[in-house]
């Protein structure tokens, strides 16, 4: 199911890039208020946990919640990473990847804080945000 080849990707600039040793190609998209605070949209990305990164000192990360941490390129502004403290798991977004092949787009989180206005035609896998605590993190309060 997952698929293992280095996956590499960059920010706008060119300042930092990112190469994921173990990125899974199943997309997943997240509708909370925070993500589409972040980007103006939906948070589309892929999990991975091996990521070497190159220009480091470019990067910004912007302590979000109790659980996770988001980067970004601080020259171009760039959203590198979602990245869950804890188990220092990252959620890089799908549009920084160089290939764009062979993605799956399987799951669509906190789809109980989507706003109306748009709806993927893709047939996926659908949590609210309630289902995504109490399978990820039981212990963790939702805010
Ligand atoms: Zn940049
Ligand atoms: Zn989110």
């Amino acid at each position: 199911m997952t698929q293992s080849e280095n996956a590499k990707g960059s920010c706008l600039c060119g300042a930092v890039s990112l190469e994921i040793e173990d990125l899974d190609n199943h997309l997943g998209a997240c509708h909370c208020h925070m993500c589409r605070k972040w980007g103006g949209g939906p948070l589309m990305a892929l999990v991975g946990s091996k990521v070497s990164i190159k220009g480091e000192k470019a990067i910004k990360v912007f302590d979000s919640s109790a659980w996770a941490e988001r980067g970004f390129c601080r020259e171009c502004g760039t959203h590198l990473f979602y990245r869950i403290k804890e188990t220092q798991q990252y959620h890089i977004p799908v549009g920084l990847l160089e290939k764009e092949s062979n993605i799956d787009f399987n799951l669509q989180v906190f789809i109980d804080e989507k706003p109306s206005y748009y709806d993927f035609a893709n047939q996926t896998e659908i949590m609210t945000g309630t289902e995504v605590f109490a399978k990820y993190a039981p212990d963790t309060e939702a805010t």
